[in-house]
């Protein structure tokens, strides 16, 4: 009898979990099973069809589609984007960011080939910007997907990453990045827009192209209204950063949805009703709080740097780190080294 009641409480507990987690699943992953033919993009554009989903609903900025290798739009559930074949990056990658998408989960850092790619595509491997100078820049940065960890793992998948400079990914790229979790728990919510454009050179064999800059634009809105609560007072933030090394404040930055759409030759926003468009895209947005704010966030960045390796700033594990996880070359390491990063322990570590 006893042993009947306990597996009555099992089936029980087991039934009432199942539940609460295809719910949590279903609310935070937006599964691209959002298509809805009845729903999709604004008809008035004459832009290709594009699956419906929670990424895309500011639109699909270059038109990207299954049949353009090097316009190939790929939606995941936790974002969506363009990816460029013969550049082996994004174009952009586009992603709603509200409350449900933050928790608490670690990086994975599982940097790692897209196998959603095409049979016979080459695949960036996640050691392909060994030794390159670059960072494995993530678009969609892994910040904005801790709220679980098969979300936070496609943000390492190789398709989100672009080659980019250690001081722009770590100062000013990273400091927007906060700001925007900011707003989110200030109770905004978010519809962002991120890519490269230019060259300034390939690394890994030439199959990945650095991109001369790398631009944002974050889209403010109220989670209760979302896109639809767009009008001519929406916030947007649009930056355009050089991809070169040297620090500065993300605010230094602050450019217009027009001009980014002039140096691209995309149309963001091509959802939003047109003279709302011309409106907020021509508005460069400087918003006051954000200067001490970004350096506030830079001071707390700062002291998560392991004095193990004083001259860089690299985070005491977890997670442990390679030298080909990090762009640092010939640093001084001081004992007791966490990382292991000084093989042959002569002091001088991920010797180039
Ligand atoms: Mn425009
Ligand atoms: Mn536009």
């Amino acid at each position: 009898m006893k042993k009947t009641i306990t597996w009555v409480a099992i089936l029980v507990f087991l039934v009432i979990n199942t539940g609460c987690s295809t719910t949590t699943t279903q609310r935070n992953t937006s599964q691209p099973t959002l298509t809805n033919p009845n729903r999709g993009n604004s008809s008035t554009s004459n832009r290709p069809p594009t699956p419906s989903s929670v990424h895309l609903k500011l639109g699909n900025p270059s038109g990207a589609a299954a049949n353009k290798p090097n316009n190939y739009l790929m939606v995941k559930p936790q974002y969506a984007l363009s990816y460029n074949r013969d550049k082996g990056i994004p174009n952009w990658a586009s992603w709603q960011l509200n409350r449900s998408w933050l928790g608490n989960t670690d990086r994975t850092n599982d940097f790692r080939p897209d196998s959603e790619l095409p049979d016979g595509w080459y695949r960036v491997r996640g050691s392909e910007y060994r030794r390159s100078g670059y960072d494995r820049g993530h678009v969609v940065p892994s910040g904005d997907r801790t709220n679980s960890e098969a979300n936070n793992s496609a943000t390492f998948l190789m398709t989100n990453m672009v080659p980019q400079s250690p001081d722009n990914n770590r100062d000013y790229w990273r400091e927007l990045e906060e700001y925007g979790r900011d707003l989110v728990e200030q109770g905004n919510e978010l519809y962002i827009i991120a890519g490269g454009y230019g060259e300034k050179g390939k690394i890994g064999n030439d199959k990945v192209s650095v991109p001369a800059r790398l631009y944002k634009i974050i889209v403010v809105t109220n989670p209760r209204t979302g896109i639809n609560g767009i009008n001519n007072s929406t916030k947007v933030i649009a930056i355009d950063t050089p991809n070169r090394e040297g620090n500065g404040d993300w605010e230094d930055f602050i450019t217009t949805v027009d001009a980014i759409e002039k140096k691209t030759g995309y149309d963001f926003l091509s959802n939003i009703d047109k003279s709302v468009q011309s409106v907020i895209e021509s508005k460069a947005y400087r918003l006051k709080t954000s200067n001490n704010r970004s350096k506030t966030t830079t001071k707390q960045s700062n002291k998560n740097c392991s004095p193990a390796y004083p001259g860089v700033c690299i985070p005491p594990p977890p997670p442990d780190l390679n030298c080909g996880d990090i762009s640092y070359r010939n640093f001084k390491v001081l004992p007791p080294d966490p990382h292991n990063f000084d093989g042959n322990k002569d002091g001088v570590a991920c010797v180039r």
